[in-house]
């Protein structure tokens, strides 16, 4: 058995080190998670600043990484198709890092308050250093689970398939879906599994055709399954209005955020 050195590595932000909360996966099936980046500099300033409205944020924020980041455990040539292969909780903490390294530990945002009746603008501000990290071991990156026997699948020939082996949504998958995710949830929902679930039963061959005709509960037994195994970046504020009193908690959205500043 091969014990991760990852485990003892530890994070030296002032020096630009970071531990990725999932990990970065060679074609040898390793998992590396050291990350050195360096700050943010004009040259960023000016991709941001200078995007035209064609290019996605996803594919955006993919150039400000490829340009900040040193290495990714060996790996010292950065590319965009490397950074594509980042998970997305990866992508969104190595951004929150970047930010912090940058502008320092304070992020100010607006939020509105859900109250139909009330729906106050307020600021407020949060600490980086409290964002909650969730980091898991996501070993050589392929999950596997049991479909519940009403939500298995069932082939023209009535054979059951009930094993599902998956491997988590990557930068590549959401630059893929941006898009469709716009118009129609349930189709990047589509969109994603196609790409993401490597076998059903013994099926292999995944197709479109085949993902939209699982049913609704196995499709969404495996999109929460994704989302269970995950690492994880905790961005939902909990705020309460001082109007009206209400309790919520928003979802900071770190890439329009990393975009707006
Ligand atoms: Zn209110």
């Amino acid at each position: 058995m091969i014990v991760s050195l990852s485990n003892q590595l530890k994070e030296k932000s002032e020096q630009g080190l970071f531990i990725l909360p999932g990990g970065y996966l060679t074609l040898d099936g390793l998992c590396h998670k050291e990350v050195r980046m360096r700050h943010l500099t004009g040259k960023e300033e000016e991709i941001i600043v200078g995007a035209n409205l064609q290019s996605t944020i996803p594919e955006l924020l993919t150039q400000v990484l490829a340009n900040c980041i040193e290495y990714v455990g060996p790996i010292k040539e950065i590319n965009h198709d490397l950074i594509r292969q980042l998970l997305v909780c990866d992508r969104d903490y190595l951004l929150l890092r970047l930010r912090q390294m940058t502008f320092g530990d304070r992020i100010d945002a607006s939020v509105q308050c859900p109250n139909e009746y009330c729906k106050k603008q307020m600021d407020i501000d949060f600490d980086i250093n409290n964002v909650e990290i969730e980091r898991r071991d996501i070993g050589n990156g392929v999950f596997f689970f049991t479909l519940s026997s009403l939500s298995s699948y069932k082939d023209k020939n009535n054979a059951v398939h009930s094993d599902v082996e998956f491997r988590l949504p990557n930068i590549s998958d959401q630059e893929q879906i941006a898009e469709i995710y716009r118009e129609n949830q349930s189709k990047a929902l589509t969109n994603l599994l196609t790409r993401c679930v490597k076998r059903i039963g013994s099926i292999t061959t995944i197709t479109e055709e085949l993902i939209q005709s699982l049913s609704m509960l196995a499709r969404r037994e495996i999109d929460l399954k994704m989302q269970e195994v995950s690492p994880k970046v905790d961005l939902q504020i909990n705020v309460q209005c001082p109007e009206c009193g209400t309790k919520f908690s928003s979802p900071f959205d770190i890439q329009n955020f990393f975009l707006a500043k």
